[in-house]
């Protein structure tokens, strides 16, 4: 992947002291992805950006951006990554169109183009209608855009995005969501997160990081059947049918496949977690058996193998497993 990765990290450790904040990880972020740095809070998210994004040294290891190493090539990496931190600085007072031409002077942006690279982020970011107004009287939605705006001044190769959705309500989420679909394909982003629902709808690959360590990457879908498999005791299969409680589960419950059934209600439908081989097969078989008798199959469900699962329980200290999937 290496040739086509524009974040290549190689055993990247940062102590503060004695204490590992960040402990010998390695990952690449494929040139043009979007991929989700996710992890619990003092995981060492923000200490591995700090030093993808030069404000911090690495006590050993390699990483580099868009090429370049971010210890001994720091001024070209700068030059190719927009960075939104937590807690983007912003000044009340200032309006959204001068703030952005102030940033972008800072950034050595000539005079000449300075004009139409904040009316190009500002149209990416879907700022459009608040360029004139002080940005203290933005929402938090709006604000973070501008965050991002901010980042996207110098056309970076790189965009690096520390919690972009943090404290933002379940529309502007969306609205993010959708600005950083648009993004992908002409940035590469590493968007470091905890909220998992955003990964999976936003990312096409995860790193979930914890205790300074990477626990898995891969696809969201990868990481799902991951779960799945080191799982499998845990997988159920729930199935409701609006038939006699006691006949279903027998009926279930001889299926060779079927290990244990459970009922979890009773009713005019009942509810029935199954374990066992749970696969396409068993599936075809219920809807059958279940037709067949003459009742209903209302739904069918597996449980324990969802994303959210497998980052509780591959993050949670109790748990031993650690292995990259
Ligand atoms: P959060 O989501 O809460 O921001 P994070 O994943 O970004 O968490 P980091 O901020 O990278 O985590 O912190 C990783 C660990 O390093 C934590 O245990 C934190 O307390 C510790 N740490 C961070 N900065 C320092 C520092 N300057 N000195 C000592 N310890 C630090």
């Amino acid at each position: 992947m290496s040739s086509n990765a524009d974040i290549v990290v190689k055993n990247l450790t940062k102590t503060y002291g004695r204490f590992p904040a960040v402990n010998n990880i390695s990952f690449e972020v494929p040139r043009g992805s979007i991929v989700g740095f996710l992890g619990p809070n003092g995981a060492g998210k923000t200490t591995t950006i700090r030093m993808l994004t030069c404000f911090l040294p690495p006590t050993s290891g390699t990483a580099s951006v868009a090429g370049f190493d971010v210890f001994s090539q720091s001024m070209e990496v700068r030059s190719r990554i927009g960075y939104l931190p937590e807690n983007a600085p912003t000044y009340t007072e200032m309006r959204v169109q001068e703030y952005l031409a102030y940033r972008g002077r800072l950034r050595g942006i000539s005079r000449s183009t300075l004009k139409q690279r904040v009316e190009s982020v500002a149209e990416k970011c879907w700022l459009g209608e608040r360029l004139r107004w002080p940005i203290g009287t933005l929402s938090k939605g709006y604000r973070q855009r501008l965050g991002i705006a901010d980042a996207l001044l110098n056309n970076p190769q790189v965009l690096i995005l520390d919690e972009p959705t943090v404290g933002l309500d379940p529309t502007q989420i969306r609205e993010t969501r959708k600005m950083l679909a648009d993004l992908a394909g002409q940035h590469t982003v590493l968007l470091s997160t905890h909220i998992l629902s955003e990964v999976e709808l936003t990312c096409q690959r995860v790193i979930i990081i914890g205790r300074g360590q990477i626990l898995a990457q891969g696809t969201p879908e990868e990481l799902k059947q991951e779960s799945a498999r080191r799982n499998s005791s845990g997988a159920k299969l729930v199935v409701e049918v609006r038939g006699p409680t006691q006949q279903v589960k027998m009926a279930l419950g001889a299926m060779p496949a079927v290990e244990n059934v459970e009922v979890l209600s009773d009713g005019p439908v009942c509810t029935l977690s199954l374990s066992g081989k749970l696969d396409g097969a068993l599936r075809e078989l219920i809807a059958s058996t279940v037709v067949g008798r003459g009742w209903a199959l209302r739904e069918m469900r597996t449980t324990g193998t969802s994303l959210e699962e497998f980052f509780v329980q591959i993050t949670d200290p109790g748990t031993a497993m650690n292995q990259a999937a």
